[in-house]
Formats: structure tokens, C-alpha cells, sequence
């Protein structure tokens, strides 16, 4: 799978969303993804991410969450244990549980979209191909780079997610996964590896093993 570039939109100044420096941006994102918290992304009013055709997985720990949402709207989740479920969209790619553009649970909404952050899009590069409404959103945001520290990150992300698109056939069958928010999420959490990294230098076996011993043994 090749890599993909966030696509060239023309953004008219006033239309671009300013957003946290990139390092505490990262900071702040791999926080949230080792202890299952929440992304603090100031959305306004954008929901889009509840009208592109997402599979909400709901853990059976969320309990308050299933309290509130009627049990036909939920599946059982494929390949994961008894108890975990999924809630579906409409025909046109809506959450059901959207109303008047707003979610109706969202004191009680599920882990999955407290969480999820299309930032992650502008920092990796990836594209969610099939989802107009997130690549047009991410591509609205820029980070502040104001310090080189911030640069040297970002950097350091873009060529984590390079490397793993690029490269995936050098990992095992799917550990590298299929969607590009997760695609994303690794690159994030394995950015670390990529200080010093030089495409045409680098031993790229050597970073595989590292990449999987970190991911696997946490
Ligand atoms: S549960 Fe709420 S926040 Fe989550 S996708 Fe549905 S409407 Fe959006």
C-alpha cells in the first residue's frame, strides 16, 4: 500500500483551525492512547467524524455508555470476545445516535469517540482515502512549530508513518492494520525509534524488531 499525502486543498486563511504546539500535541496524544484517556480536540462544531460511515466498538466495560444506547443499535463485534459490540451508521453515514447535528449521548458517548482525533491525520500524513469529511477537517488544522524541538518530532512521526506503510510486508500479517486512524496511532507510538533515522541508511530490520518488541510487549 503506498503511502498517502493529506491532498492538496485550497484553504483560505480564515478556514484553517490553529491547534496545540506538535510536541504537546504528541505528548498529550500518546498519554491519552497508553492510559485509554481522552483526546481534548476543540471539534467546535464539527461532527464529522459522526457522519463517515465509523463502526463504534463499545468495550462491555462501558456500561453507562450501553445503558444508553438501544441494544438493537448493537452488534457483536467481530474477532474480539463475547461482550464487545459495534454500532453501525445509516445510509448516509451517520451515527444513530446524531440528533439535530449533535450527539445525544455525549455526556455518556462511547471510549472510542472520546478518543478519536483527526489531528493525527496532519501529523502522519495519512489520509483516511474513503472519508471526504475527515480528510477535508484534517487538513484544516495546523500545529505550531515553535520551537525545534516541535520540528524535530514531527519529523519524526511523518517518517514513522512513511516507514510503516512503505515497509509493511517486512512485518508480521497483521500487525500493521488496515485503517488509517490505527496506521496513524502506530506511527505515533513508535516515533521515538525514528531519532536519527536515514531512509537510505538505516537498518530496516533492525527497526522492524525494535518496533515490534515495543508495541508486543506493551
Ligand atoms: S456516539 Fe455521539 S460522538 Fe460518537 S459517533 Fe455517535 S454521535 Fe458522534
Amino acid at each position: 500500500m503506498k503511502k498517502k499525502s493529506i491532498p492538496t486543498i485550497n484553504i483560505e486563511p480564515e478556514n484553517e483551525l490553529a491547534t496545540d504546539s506538535f510536541s504537546s500535541w504528541l505528548i498529550a496524544t500518546g498519554d491519552a492512547y497508553k492510559n485509554g484517556g481522552s483526546a481534548d480536540v476543540p471539534c467546535g462544531e464539527c461532527n464529522a467524524c459522526c457522519r463517515s460511515s465509523y463502526f463504534i466498538h463499545i468495550t462491555p466495560n462501558e456500561k453507562e455508555t450501553l445503558q444508553h444506547i438501544p441494544k438493537e443499535l448493537l452488534f457483536s463485534a467481530p474477532g474480539l470476545p463475547k461482550g464487545n459490540v459495534l454500532m453501525g451508521f445509516d445510509q448516509e453515514g451517520r451515527c444513530p445516535m446524531l440528533s439535530n447535528n449533535r450527539c445525544s449521548i455525549y455526556q455518556y458517548r462511547p471510549l472510542t469517540c472520546r478518543s478519536y482525533d483527526c489531528r493525527v491525520f496532519s501529523a502522519t500524513g495519512l489520509v483516511e482515502e474513503e472519508r471526504d469529511l475527515i480528510s477535508q477537517q484534517a487538513s484544516r488544522w495546523k500545529f505550531k512549530f515553535q520551537s525545534e524541538e516541535d520540528r524535530v518530532l514531527y519529523f519524526y512521526v511523518r517518517a514513522a508513518a512513511d516507514f510503516i506503510i512503505e515497509n509493511q510486508s517486512m512485518f508480521p500479517d497483521g500487525f500493521v492494520p488496515g485503517n488509517p486512524t490505527q496506521q496513524a496511532m502506530l506511527a505515533i507510538q513508535v516515533h521515538d525509534f525514528f531519532r536519527g533515522y536515514e531512509k537510505h541508511k538505516t537498518d530496516k530490520h533492525l527497526l522492524v524488531e525494535k518496533i515490534l518488541t515495543a508495541v508486543t510487549h506493551r
